[in-house]
């Protein structure tokens, strides 16, 4: 359904995503993961074109959508489609339920725009006497489900949903992760699920991607990397995630990341991951790993576990 190509995004002097790859099959869910500041956002923000690439491909559904102009997308919006991080603050302030929900319908030119959004509003879980309301009456969930019934309103292909939990709730957010789970199997829906929680992706996705300042550092199926990742910095992520079980708790190994992230102004030399890796050794700080195949995923390091 989608292939992104070698994507490159450049603000000024800063490379915010250097030469990501990757592909998603209908139906599938794929989760991307990273600190903030990754490049994650931005990837997504690219593929859904609110962003110009750099350089690299992006093709969806058939056809290089890398570079359409404006009046060319619009016909493109309707199968691809976004959820944002914080929902208030992506709802318009000064327009009711109903209208944030017809906006898409009504610059697709649908027809029957007043019973579609009643329907959709009971899709997400709230009532059609909802439309008349504005945004500021609802809780960040209830928000979060208005974003969802405007990015489904022209049943889409694609869903990027960017973060759409972090924002919330704790006791609220498995409730919006089952919603787009359900929906995603009543719709047929393909999903790139963005988060810096892994605990969240697991539940999700079918495949996962772990990005590190702008790469692509390890990339397979869900299961395969949560129970033995390959990458230092997907073990790291990874045992930063509590586990339910008090006894296990106690005895796991906890892996404390040097520092902050570097900036992507200045990445280090070599793997980018080197200042912050257990594992580094001198190669690590002359040579850059490329993504290969390893124990059945892919992996971007000298020496994977
Ligand atoms: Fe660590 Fe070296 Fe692998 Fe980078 S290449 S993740 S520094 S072991
Ligand atoms: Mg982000």
């Amino acid at each position: 359904m989608l292939t992104v190509t070698d994507l490159e995004m450049r603000f000024k002097d800063v490379r915010a995503v250097r030469g990501v790859s990757f592909t998603v099959r209908p139906g599938e869910t794929l989760g991307l993961v990273g600190e903030s500041g990754c490049g994650k956002s931005t990837t997504a923000r690219a593929i859904v074109r609110l962003l110009e690439p750099s350089a690299g491909t992006i093709r969806f559904d058939g056809r290089d959508i890398t570079h359409l102009s404006h009046r060319e997308l619009r016909p493109l919006r309707r199968d691809l489609q976004m959820i944002f991080q914080d929902p208030h603050s992506s709802l318009n302030p000064r327009q009711t339920v109903g209208q944030i929900i017809a906006n898409p319908l009504v610059v697709q030119g649908v027809p029957g725009v007043k019973a579609k959004v009643g329907e959709l509003l009971d899709m997400v879980g709230l009532i059609p006497e909802h439309a008349g309301r504005y945004p500021h009456e609802f809780s960040g969930g209830q928000a979060q489900r208005i974003g969802i019934a405007r990015a489904l309103a022209t049943r889409p292909k694609l869903v990027i949903a960017d973060e759409p939990v972090s924002a919330l709730d704790v006791s609220v957010q498995a409730q919006i992760v089952n919603l787009l789970e359900e929906l995603q199997r009543e719709l047929g829906l393909t999903y790139i699920f963005i988060a810096h929680d892994l605990s969240v992706v697991r539940r999700v996705s079918d495949r996962v991607a772990v990005m590190y300042l702008g790469r692509i550092v390890e990339t397979g199926a869900g299961d395969a990397l949560y129970d033995g990742p390959a990458h230092p910095y997907t073990r790291a992520l990874l045992s930063a995630v509590p586990v339910p079980d008090p006894k296990v708790e106690r005895t796991r190994e906890r892996i404390v990341l040097r520092g902050d992230p570097p900036s992507p102004a200045a990445p280090p030399p070599g793997c980018s991951f080197h200042p912050r890796c257990p594992r580094a050794e001198e190669l690590c700080r002359a040579e850059r790993p490329l993504l290969r195949v390893h124990r059945g995923r892919e992996v971007a390091c000298h020496f994977p576990l």
